[in-house]
């Protein structure tokens, strides 16, 4: 055997097991059907800037143990994600927050915010959520939910917020101070120069092959190593034996403006049901960047269908239950562990897929 792991995808957790591996002397041998490394966490320099190609990432965690790992790889820098909502040209702080209660309804204290929030609750008389809509508005009330959730929410879906499980929505974070930081984590930030270079100083040491389907070369492939680590679509490895695992799939189109600023902000969300897309990137803004141009991104969301890039599994009853099937199958390979978000199925952050390496690789 030339290799002791064939390693299927050079995504994150591809690229970190790959590491982790050859710091233990291992021979690694990494494939990826894409002309690049990275999978989604994949950044291309367009003038300079650094465009998050299947959308934007942002590394976000508390704790410091896999903090200082992926610092081993990257410097980061400080930034700190605070989107924006765009309704009908009104702009809103995200997540919600007292300077979205302030903007929606002139309030300046918590008393006040709250208030108004439980007398729309209240309204509302809901006991028994049947739908998304009655989940949300029984959650924050009306105003929040016709401007900052509705439109957005249907957007994503492809369907009419009456029409979805009250479940999508289990909570809504709601902040009573004047805080614009989306995540509650104590480090997050962007690698300076982007994920590629944070991928690749992962991958040294590995054998890495783009552009190489390993379903297309199934045999010749698994003869190379004595253990194989799938990160593509579990279901697709078993050539969809119970059916496919459906996900939501998403479209980009950037456009590089002869510009220095556009929104002035990374992410601005458009939360009204007839603007298009969901929202629009502004890439250089998670770098502070200061070149000339600018490069934007607008997000369509769309039904997924076989054959086209996967992006967020729809975890339903049914899905999981189909996944199940799968993982069943996987249980019973000895020389194949499946791994990441297309392995197993399930949304990660990328802290999730460093902690699943990390626990994988002290298993075996
Ligand atoms: P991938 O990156 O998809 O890597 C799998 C690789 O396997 C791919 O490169 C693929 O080409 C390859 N592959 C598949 N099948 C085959 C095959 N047959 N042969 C060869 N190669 C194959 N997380 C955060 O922490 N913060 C964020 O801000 C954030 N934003 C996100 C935004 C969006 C729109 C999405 C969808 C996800 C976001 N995430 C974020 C999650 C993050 O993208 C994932 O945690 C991460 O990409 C998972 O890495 P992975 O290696 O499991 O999967």
């Amino acid at each position: 055997m030339q290799y002791d792991f064939l390693i299927v995808g050079a995504g994150l957790f591809g690229s970190a097991f790959a590491h982790e591996a050859t710091k233990k002397n291992k021979r690694c041998l990494v494939v990826d059907k894409k002309e690049h490394i990275g999978g989604h966490l994949y950044t291309e320099s367009i003038g300079g800037i650094n465009v998050h190609r299947y959308g934007p990432h942002i590394f976000h965690t508390d704790d410091k143990q896999i903090w200082d790992y992926v610092n081993q790889f990257a410097d980061f820098n400080h930034f700190m994600n605070s989107p924006l909502a765009n309704y009908r040209g009104e702009i809103y702080n995200l997540p919600f927050n007292m300077n979205t209660f302030n903007r929606l309804w002139g309030v300046t204290t918590p008393a006040e915010a709250k208030a108004i929030i439980a007398r729309q609750r209240l309204e509302t008389g809901i006991r028994e959520p049947r739908n998304l809509e009655e989940q949300a508005i029984s959650l924050v009330g009306r105003d929040v939910y016709e401007k900052l959730i509705k439109g957005y929410t249907e957007k994503q879906w492809g369907r009419r917020a009456i029409e979805l499980p009250p479940f999508i929505i289990k909570r809504i974070p709601v902040r009573f101070t004047y805080n614009n930081n989306y995540f509650n984590d104590r480090y997050q930030g962007i690698p300076i120069g982007g994920y590629t270079g944070m991928i690749e100083r992962m991958l040294q040491g590995s054998e890495v092959r783009l552009g190489v389907d390993f379903l297309e070369e199934r045999s010749e492939l698994s003869s190379l190593a004595n253990k194989m680590v799938y990160t593509g679509m579990i279901d697709e490895y078993y050539d969809y034996c119970f059916g496919p695992l459906e996900y939501r799939g998403l479209r980009f189109e950037s456009e590089e403006l002869s510009i220095d600023n556009f929104q002035g902000n990374a992410v601005v969300n458009y939360t009204d049901r007839e603007t298009p897309y969901t929202r629009i990137i502004e890439h250089k803004h998670f770098e502070f960047g200061t070149q000339k141009t600018t490069v934007i991104t607008r997000e369509y969301p769309y039904e997924w269908k076989l054959g086209r890039e996967p992006y967020y599994p729809i975890n339903d009853e049914r899905n999981n239950a189909l996944y199940k099937r799968y993982q069943e199958l996987a249980a019973q390979e000895e020389s194949i562990i499946f791994g990441g978000r297309l392995g197993n199925y399930n949304y990660y952050d990328m802290q999730d897929i460093i902690r699943e390496v990390l626990e994988l690789v002290s298993r075996i």
